[in-house]
């Protein structure tokens, strides 16, 4: 097996989902394993997850739906995107749940599912959950159409609405302005439900906390939330009562696979940025910005080598990285090298590093890197 590999420790994932579990007492959670579970597998995730306790899933497209289905998951599957009408008699086929907030797409399901042959739960209303926009300004209605569109949706015989939902845009801050913000998304979202109710309307399951709210807005919990970084290990907040006592689940590593010595004055690989101050000794790691290591992070990211940091050095190229294992070096080749990892520098602080957030990190170690699961 090639050398630079992705741990997935699924013990980690679990121990998140019970630290969640922990904080928010009674909800559901909803486990998002869109964009292939945050880049982590979106299979083993999702299967771990159910088994630790989630009780649904969200993906973000139809063919991300079909791989669970697939692989034999049949919890619900949210669908948090719209997808393109020639898409809905997949959708229908493997009973996907979206996210609906207009009559034209509502009317585009419903005329679907009555030419849709009888799916696994035969004609039994197909559920949907109606997308509030209350301040995230992404998809949604507004919060004063909620009550119609509820309406329209339990019109249709043949749809159920088995949900209502926001999202926020600034759960994860703690300044006042945001604070305030996510106050007020809330307050909007909770007229509009009361709206729905009043209508003499069941709005089902009533979401939405992201993992910043699930850690700091409590008011925010309802009947389900929906955490994703948090699951991934990656609190929002770092300290404080709502930090999240979670841990990552991706350990990025790989290995020496050439050792070399440097004069002094020598150069190390493309535009000659970083010169030799000294006799070295280098690491060539066969892990490059095609693999999804930030090419922006050259010269700025230490790996971690048999309990030591040791700095990259020059630009990161497409398929190898080199590291500086200093003058009188005492790592061997072979060795193994973590790049970031739980227990150590983490997909978060290498996110401050290049200026993204965690979330793009992990999302983009590609494929060619393997994932190997444990735990
Ligand atoms: C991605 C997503 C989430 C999870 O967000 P995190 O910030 O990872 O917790 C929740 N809800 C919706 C609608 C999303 O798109």
């Amino acid at each position: 097996m090639r050398a630079t590999r992705a741990i997935i420790h699924l013990d980690n994932l679990r121990q998140n989902i019970r630290v969640v579990r922990e904080r928010i007492g009674f909800p559901l959670i909803c486990l998002p394993v869109k964009a292939d579970a945050y880049g982590h597998g979106a299979v083993p995730v999702a299967r771990a997850g159910l088994e630790a306790g989630a009780d649904c899933l969200a993906v973000a497209a139809v063919d991300e739906g079909a791989e669970l289905r697939e692989a034999g998951i049949d919890a619900p599957i949210l669908l948090f995107t719209l997808p393109l009408p020639e898409e809905l008699p997949r959708l229908i086929a493997l009973h996907l749940t979206p996210f609906v907030f207009d009559r034209e797409f509502i009317r585009l399901l419903a005329d679907a599912l009555e030419s849709a042959l009888p799916g696994p739960k035969g004609r039994q209303p197909f559920p949907v959950h109606l997308k509030i926009d209350t301040g995230m300004g992404r998809a949604g209605c507004r919060p004063e159409e909620a009550p119609d569109l509820a309406a329209f949706i339990c019109r249709q015989k043949n749809l159920e609405l088995a949900g209502v939902a926001t999202h926020l845009a600034a759960s994860d801050s703690t300044t006042e302005d945001d604070i305030g913000w996510t106050k007020t998304q809330l307050v909007r979202f909770r007229e509009a439900v009361e709206g729905i109710k009043a209508g003499g309307l069941h709005p089902g399951i009533v979401h939405a906390a992201n993992s910043g709210a699930t850690a700091l807005h409590e008011d925010a919990w309802f009947d389900m939330v929906r955490p994703g970084i948090a699951l991934y290990g990656y609190s929002p907040f770092k300290d404080g009562p709502a930090a999240l006592p979670v841990k990552p689940i991706m350990e990025l590593s790989t290995q020496i696979v050439s050792i070399k010595h440097i004069k002094q004055g020598e150069s190390v690989s493309y535009g000659r940025t970083w010169t030799a101050a000294e006799d070295t000794t280098i690491g060539i790691l066969p892990l490059g910005y095609g693999d999804g290591l930030p090419r922006s992070l050259s010269g700025k990211w230490k790996v971690r080598m048999e309990g030591g940091l040791y700095p990259l050095i020059g630009r990161i190229c497409m398929d190898q990285c080199m590291v500086n294992l200093g003058a009188g070096a005492k790592i061997p080749r072979w060795a193994k090298a973590c790049i970031f990892g739980p227990g150590m520098q983490d997909a978060a602080d290498m996110a401050a590093v290049t200026g993204t957030i965690p979330y793009e990190i992990t999302c983009n170690i590609n494929k060619r890197v393997k994932r190997i699961y444990e735990g």
